[in-house]
């Protein structure tokens, strides 16, 4: 049973480089057991503002990509409760599964910064440690009113965001997401992709 758990949020619209590489630092950084990639069911913040992938895509996504990674796995709490995704909720839902465990919420500063505007994140403090890493772009302030782990990660300029764009747009995308991802995305052919 894993005593220190680290719960990485996030739509993965696809998961990628970035969200890699700071879920494999930070969990050799405070020593945890396991980085659980949660897959967010309806991002309630982004789903008015463009087209989510199916979460069932996403979550194989991010199962292709954590496959070959120790310590890293794909959460699909969020998916099997169903409807809008919450943080609380969810950290309720594996402190139960997993009593004696420790928790910490990891985030991205973007991510951080906007903290406050999330559901019951009063709960989310509670039930956790905060965990933020640094990422490239403007420095952005986090709510000074909770603590903060601030652990250092390698700065990588990755977004989804780009990679959707790069998938129409025929840029390449070596070495910014994974094989095993491409596979999948692929075969599937996600994101309008022309591979
Ligand atoms: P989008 O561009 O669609 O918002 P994204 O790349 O920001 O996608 P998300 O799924 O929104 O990815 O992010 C999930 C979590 O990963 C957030 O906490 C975010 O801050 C963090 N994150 C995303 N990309 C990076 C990166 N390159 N370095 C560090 N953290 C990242
Ligand atoms: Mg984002």
């Amino acid at each position: 049973m894993p005593r220190r758990i680290g719960l990485f949020g996030g739509t993965f619209d696809p998961p990628h480089v970035g969200h890699l590489v700071t879920a494999v630092n930070v969990r050799h950084a405070l020593r945890l057991d396991v980085v659980v990639l949660m897959v967010a069911n309806v991002p309630w913040q982004k789903e008015r503002s463009r087209r989510i992938t199916p979460a069932e895509d996403r979550y194989d996504l991010v199962e292709a990509a954590v496959a070959d990674v120790d310590g890293l796995v794909a959460g699909r709490t969020e998916i099997d409760h169903g409807g809008a995704s919450y943080t609380a909720e969810t950290l309720r839902t594996l402190g139960e599964a997993n009593p004696d465990a420790e928790f910490f919420t990891i985030v991205g500063d973007d991510a951080a910064a906007g903290f406050t505007t999330w559901d019951r994140y009063r709960e989310v403090a509670e039930r956790s440690s905060l965990v933020v890493v640094d990422r490239p772009g403007e420095s952005v302030a986090v709510p000074a009113e909770f603590e903060w782990l601030r652990v250092e990660v390698p700065h990588l300029e990755v977004s989804s965001t780009d990679l959707r764009a790069r998938f129409t747009d025929g840029r390449p995308l070596d070495y910014l997401i994974t094989e095993p991802v491409l596979d999948v995305i692929r075969k599937r052919e996600l994101y309008g992709a022309m591979l």
